[in-house]
């Protein structure tokens, strides 16, 4: 299904009008809030059309998803971010492709990461991710091993560590919703107090956005709200 480009417009500029008045409501400025649209499910007809509204970097969760949209639209040298959960054996292909990982969440990760962009002679941006909420599915860190992990990293001179990730427990309590987002805020002023440099918080999806601005995101990754409901064929 290829999604109408004015629809797309549409969706995409209803996006921005809300994380606008997230900033507003919140006292920021908008420009400290990046959009990572992500196109994870959706082909690569529907991102090239979101190309032609000026979009440049997506979000995308699978490797072989990178993998076949970065062939089909090659000419167009967009940039490719890993959100998902990655295996340690996917590293060499992750670092043939993406620009950045976001859900970086263990040491083997980073060991094969690093490993595979020395052998590039090459970098790249990567956030932690941290597990704030509670629910069983969700990966990453948990807060407290924050630290430990972030002094390993040190050895990776392939690695720039940017920032954190979360994502929230999917809840209707904004009050819980809120709370997993304050505590990556809290991570990273602890992360701040040891010395390490962190500028970005990447939290809020398609359904909870504004409330991750409130908590001080500075770059939240919509999916769904852009693109349409994701058909899963799994
Ligand atoms: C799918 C996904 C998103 C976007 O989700 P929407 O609810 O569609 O906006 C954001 N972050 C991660 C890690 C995802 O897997």
């Amino acid at each position: 299904m290829t999604g109408d480009l004015a629809t797309l417009a549409g969706r995409l500029a209803a996006v921005r009008a809300g994380i606008d008045a997230a900033c507003r409501e919140a006292g920021r400025d908008p420009a400290e809030v990046a959009l990572l649209p992500v196109s994870k499910t959706f082909g690569a007809d529907v991102v090239a059309e979101a190309t032609q509204l000026g979009l440049r970097r997506f979000g995308e969760n699978k490797v072989q998803e990178i993998q076949l949209k970065a062939a089909a639209l090659a000419a167009d040298h967009l940039e490719w971010v890993v959100i998902g959960h990655l295996q340690t054996n996917k590293a060499k292909a992750v670092v043939a492709l993406a620009s950045e990982v976001q859900s970086l969440d263990r040491l083997d990760l980073a060991v094969a990461l690093d490993k595979a962009l020395q052998a590039q002679g090459r970098a790249i941006d990567v956030l932690v991710q941290v597990k704030t909420s509670s629910e069983d599915s969700k990966s990453g860190l948990a807060p407290g091993d924050l630290l430990a992990f972030l002094r390993e990293l040190r050895a990776f001179s392939s690695l720039r560590v940017r920032g954190l990730m979360t994502i929230a427990e999917h809840s209707e309590d904004a009050g819980l919703v809120r709370a997993n987002f304050r505590d990556l805020y809290q991570c990273r002023n602890r992360a701040r107090d040891a010395g390490f440099e962190l500028e970005r918080l990447s939290m809020g999806m398609s359904g909870d956005y504004g409330l991750a601005i409130a908590e001080g995101s500075t770059e939240v990754r919509v999916g769904s709200s852009i693109f349409g409901a994701r058909n899963y064929k799994h």
